[in-house]
């Protein structure tokens, strides 16, 4: 049997990025900015809807970065942000100078609690200062509970950053995922639900917003002759190369998210009679998930069964799998900074692990898994 590495979350290509690319280097267009770059974002903002401009960036976290910035967010400030999540969520509150403040997630979808946030903002408040931002992310594909969450925020007028990294091709009510914020972000990194290599994108239903984005993505220079600049600048822009490579992607993103909804189907029936493993599922029936990956939480104290053993017994037959986000509040670089909630992402990390899902996903891959799987709970 072949025994080649079953990654995590691999992608396809549609044959139609060396197109794009070479169309790009025909031209001589390899720069940041280009032809390539218009298109992919226009292409984009077809894709999600209407009324919305999208930026095209060199990763999800430069998105995050400008969000935050053209909120305002300064030294000193305060940002929430769901603890649960890659750190990239996380940093830019950093780079800013801001103070991060953590929230804990809910069971149902495993995204920030909307109980606790509001108690985190009535506490921020009583002690004397108004959340700049709130960063709220749809976790593995799973939309975050949009209608609470935005209910809370627009009472209290803070602006959601919303990090839809995980999350294109999910959708809440019908409405794809990334659009619901002030800012929306998404991510076009390797092993995202489609890529560009490295590369990222801001959403936003405001022209200006977006004429800022490009404006500080492209090291803020002021409208003179010679280079002149009265605001901080980044080198954040997409390049034309990358967005040749996203061009041929958004061919088959409709295609990736079927395959990924497969995957789902394929693990559900793996599950189904496995008592103490629960697979992570949407059931909130206004979500829709692109399940980017697969989630399940070992419900058991038998070392022998638990996620680490589950984790190493896939590793013997080069199937990748990893344990689930380590919440940002129990990370050395953000311990220090305020906490609201309980256990929930603790005890999520604790039992929990994402199993291969990629669109590269074979029908020879999904039996050599099901063989480690199903060996692995029966013995
Ligand atoms: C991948 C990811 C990002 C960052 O995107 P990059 O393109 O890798 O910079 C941000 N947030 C979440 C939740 C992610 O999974």
């Amino acid at each position: 049997m072949d025994n080649s590495r079953i990654y995590l979350s691999l992608g396809v290509q549609s044959g139609f990025e060396k197109e794009y690319i070479s169309k790009a280097l025909e031209d001589n267009w390899i720069t940041s900015g280009g032809p390539n770059v218009d298109n992919f974002e226009s292409k984009l903002q077809n894709y999600l809807g209407e009324n919305l401009f999208v930026t095209a960036l060199n990763s999800g976290t430069s998105a995050i970065h400008l969000a935050l910035i053209l909120l305002g967010v300064k030294k000193g400030d305060e940002v929430i942000c769901q603890t649960m999540t890659f750190s990239a969520s996380a940093n830019p509150i950093l780079y800013q100078g801001a103070t991060p403040i953590f929230v804990d997630s809910e069971s149902e979808t495993w995204n920030i609690c909307p109980n606790t946030l509001e108690i985190a903002i009535k506490d921020r408040l009583k002690k004397g200062k108004k959340p700049k931002a709130i960063i709220a992310v749809h976790l593995y594909g799973n939309p975050y509970k949009v209608d609470e969450i935005h209910s809370i925020a627009d009472r209290y007028q803070i602006p959601i950053v919303e990090d839809s990294a995980e999350a294109l091709g999910s959708t809440y009510k019908g409405k794809k995922c990334g659009t619901f914020g002030s800012l929306g972000v998404l991510s076009f990194n390797g092993n995202k639900i489609i890529t560009t290599s490295s590369g990222g994108a801001l959403i936003s239903n405001s022209k200006e917003y977006k004429e800022r984005a490009i404006f500080y993505s492209t090291q803020s220079k002021d409208n003179e002759v010679h280079y002149q600049h009265s605001a901080i600048g980044y080198n954040y822009r997409m390049s034309n190369i990358c967005a040749g490579v996203g061009l041929g992607q958004m061919k088959i993103l409709d295609e990736n998210v079927i395959k990924r909804t497969e995957n789902h189907n394929f693990y559900k029936e793996i599950f189904k009679d496995i008592n103490v493993v629960e697979l992570f599922e949407v059931l909130n029936k206004h979500s829709f998930s692109s399940y980017w990956l697969n989630t399940i939480l070992i419900n058991t104290e038998d070392p022998h069964k638990n996620k680490e053993s589950l984790r190493l017994t896939l590793e013997t037959k080069n199937i990748e799998s990893r344990p689930l986000w380590k919440p940002m509040h129990l990370q050395p670089i953000f311990e220090k900074y305020p906490y609201y909630g309980s256990t929930v992402a603790e005890n999520l990390f604790k039992k929990g692990l994402c199993l291969p899902s990629g669109s590269n996903l074979s029908i020879e891959d999904k039996k050599r898994i099901k063989e480690v799987i199903t060996v692995f709970f029966k013995t």
